[in-house]
């Protein structure tokens, strides 16, 4: 690892001012990818602002009909919390599911949104449930925020503060986990809201996207044969060591069946 200049902020407003007064800064926050990242020198910041002073930047709440979470929030607390399990439990399932226990004790909700990995599972969440990314300057819908693989529209200097979650009738999660890393293999995330249905899935691609054929046929037909005849692109599918692209398009339409299967 390279030598780097380390701080601890007080307030969102010191960080961002580090930040710009620094020649290549990066907020930290879990450190579960950063630190990795700057191990194997994939990552040389100069400087590494730490969020963990800044009060305010976790905690999870209900406010007008949306779930906010803190960006500094664990992931083990949203699996456990009650304020969750009353609001969206999909979300208390996804983030059960986040790695191992060590990762969820250090790993948030921000750093995770932030970093966009195209197997992380919140993106399906954020995708499926039309949340907002609210940051220290501006709010960015769900559908604006991902860019591409670890892309996303936040400017260089730009720190998220929270996420809110619309509330919706009936949602849930469900993924076909590595079995070493547990990323996505492939997850999907199921909203059904009215007449309309959102299916957001990670993992299968360079990015989250929606399957937008999913959408229409259940929307028609909430069953598991309206996805009989739904074919995913095999060419837009990833195509590794783990899965092939083939598995990886038939599996979608298995994990969307599954999740189907756990709506009452
Ligand atoms: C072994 C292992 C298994 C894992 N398994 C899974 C899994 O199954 N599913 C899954 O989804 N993830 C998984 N992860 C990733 C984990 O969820 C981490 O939480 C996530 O990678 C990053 O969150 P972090 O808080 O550690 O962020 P950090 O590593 O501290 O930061 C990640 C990036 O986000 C930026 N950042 C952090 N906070 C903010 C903020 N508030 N505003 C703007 N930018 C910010 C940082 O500058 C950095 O670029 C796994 C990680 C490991 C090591």
């Amino acid at each position: 690892m390279y030598d780097f200049n380390y701080h601890r902020p007080h307030s969102v407003a010191d960080a961002v001012k580090l930040f710009r007064q620094s020649d290549d800064a990066m907020y930290l926050a879990g450190g579960h990818t950063l630190i990795p990242s700057m191990k194997v020198r994939l990552r040389a910041p100069t400087d590494l602002i730490d969020l963990a002073a800044i009060p305010g930047l976790d905690g999870i709440s209900e406010e007008s009909g949306n779930l906010v979470i803190g960006a500094f929030t664990r992931h083990d607390a949203v699996a456990t919390s009650e304020v969750v399990r009353r609001a969206i439990p999909a979300l208390n399932i996804l983030a059960g599911g986040i790695g191992d226990a060590q990762v969820r004790n250090r790993g948030t909700i921000g750093g995770s949104v932030a970093n966009n990995d195209p197997a992380a599972d919140y993106p399906a969440a954020l995708l499926a449930l039309n949340a907002t990314v609210r940051t220290d300057r501006r709010e960015i819908s769900a559908a604006e925020f991902s860019t591409g693989m670890f892309e996303t529209a936040l400017e260089e200097d730009e720190m998220i503060q929270s996420i809110a979650f619309p509330l919706v009738e009936a949602a849930t999660y469900v993924k076909f986990p590595n079995p070493a890393s547990r990323y996505a293999m492939v997850g999907v995330f199921m909203v059904r809201q009215g007449g309309e249905v959102r299916v957001a899935i990670t993992g299968a691609a360079s990015g989250v996207f929606r399957c937008t054929d999913m959408e229409t046929a259940l929307a028609a037909d909430f069953s598991a044969s309206a996805l009989e005849n739904i074919k995913l692109d095999v060419h837009a599918m990833n195509d590794d060591m783990h899965a092939s692209a083939e598995y990886r398009a038939h599996l979608c339409v298995v994990m969307a069946k599954q999740a189907l299967s756990k709506f009452s």
